[in-house]
């Protein structure tokens, strides 16, 4: 998942604020106001357009003969697979329309971004998985990689063994090793060769890309952001590295920085996200804070800014080294200890002054469940901050009992 990762796509949607009482359209965050013609070529038209984008530029570069290459998890570098001139695309599923499909093959008790994404494959209905010439998974969480089994009977399949002591000097040493297998896999499957060369300039692309949704999520550490969390979460493309997105990315940043905010009363109460991804379609829980009084100034989850906070050192004498570590450093609750973790929820909490820690966690996703203790410790006893956890799952049954809880939350911190 990706980018985290964004499947088969359903609809942007809802209304938030980003300061004061006035909701705003979603997608109109850095359109300024200037009628439908002038609203045309912005970023927030480009973004909202985000999956016909990526189903455009995906058809056309497998026409050249690219090969479309599925990812599931933040851990697969894009940049290998860049590199062997293959597209790497995110299949994460965000949608609730899929999981009965998906429920018939797999139980019912498992987390909703595995069902939703299952569930794509069995109706055939996500045009990138069926574009596929590749999947690459890995062994992350339980549920993932049995699904990938079932995935793989019908799919090309690859999956990359994480090692998941994530201090110790032999499981990066593993690691290593598992990037340069796939490396190798990768090039006698797409017949070319992956020269270090080309490895440098796909991360000089990805740092890029990196730095630029950075930037943009910084905006977000101003007294009075620009624009809301869910506006920020919709700054972004299942495909990595598109050249046309990068030039969204600066004019979005060109208009917001320039952006006044009215605020003089009514500020939303600052929420820091953690926990789990949210696919693109899977983003009712930050809508639900937003639209009761909570702007979301941080994420650190896979769909924020988790994957985006370290860059490869594209200069290194080893690239393939840089690259193995880059991404082991990702702190997912997949590895034991998670203590990167909390100690990137202490550096957003400096950076972006929360007011209260929300943590998502999707039904049956045990490794996030079991860590959110950790979490709430960390806000209350260190931070001192409040914490609330919210443990859902894709149907939208139970928005009014967290809407209530939310509220509750925001009226406490006010009363603070
Ligand atoms: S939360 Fe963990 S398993 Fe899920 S995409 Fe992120 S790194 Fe991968
Ligand atoms: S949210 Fe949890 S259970 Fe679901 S795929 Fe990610 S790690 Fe696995």
């Amino acid at each position: 998942m990706s980018d985290s990762c964004c499947g088969g796509g359903d609809s942007q949607k809802k209304t938030s604020q980003a300061c004061g009482s006035e909701p705003a359209p979603s997608n109109s965050c850095c359109c300024g106001s200037g009628g439908a013609a002038g609203a045309a070529d912005t970023p927030c038209a480009w973004f909202g357009r985000m999956i016909q984008n990526c189903l455009e530029y995906a058809t056309a570069a497998h026409a050249e003969g690219r090969p479309i290459v599925g990812i599931m998890c933040e851990y697969t570098p894009r940049e290998l697979i860049m590199a062997a001139g293959a597209v790497p695309v995110c299949l994460c599923g965000g949608s609730a329309d899929t999981i009965p499909a998906a429920e018939t093959q797999l139980p019912a008790n498992l987390c909703p971004l595995i069902k939703s994404t299952y569930g794509y494959h069995v109706q055939k209905s996500n045009p990138f998985l069926e574009m596929a010439d590749l999947i690459v998974a890995e062994t992350t969480c339980d549920g993932k990689k049995k699904m990938y089994e079932l995935l793989g009977q019908t799919r090309p399949m690859y999956v990359l063994e994480l090692p998941q002591k994530a201090d110790d000097e032999d499981a990066m040493t593993h690691w290593l090793a598992e990037l340069q297998k796939f490396r190798a896999f990768l090039e006698d499957r797409c017949n070319t060769t992956i020269t270090d060369e080309k490895l440098r300039e796909a991360m000089v692309v990805m740092n890029r890309e990196r730095a630029l949704r950075r930037e943009l999520a910084e905006l977000m550490t101003a007294d009075q952001p620009p624009l809301t969390g869910r506006q920020l979460i919709g700054l972004k493309s299942s495909i990595s590295g598109l050249a046309a997105d990068f030039v969204q990315y600066e004019k979005a940043l060109d208009m917001l920085r320039q952006k006044e905010v009215p605020c003089e009363n009514g500020a939303p109460v600052r929420v820091l996200m953690t926990g789990v991804p949210m696919a693109h379609g899977a983003e009712r829980v930050l809508d639900l804070i937003e639209e009761h009084g909570g702007l979301v100034v941080a994420m650190d989850n896979c769909t924020g800014i988790k994957p985006i906070e370290e860059d490869v050192d594209d200069r290194a004498a080893d690239p393939m080294v840089a690259l193995a570590e880059k991404y082991f450093h990702l702190p997912c609750s997949v590895l034991t200890p998670n203590n990167r973790r909390l100690s990137l929820l202490r550096d957003l909490a400096g950076r972006f002054r929360p007011q209260c820690i929300i943590d998502l966690v999707w039904q049956a996703c045990l490794t996030y469940d079991v860590e959110s203790d950790r979490i709430k410790r960390l806000a209350e006893e260190e931070l001192d901050i409040p914490y609330l956890k919210i443990e859902t799952d894709y149907s939208p049954s139970d928005s009014a009992r967290i809407a209530v809880r939310v509220e509750a939350l925001f009226e406490t911190i006010r009363q603070r």
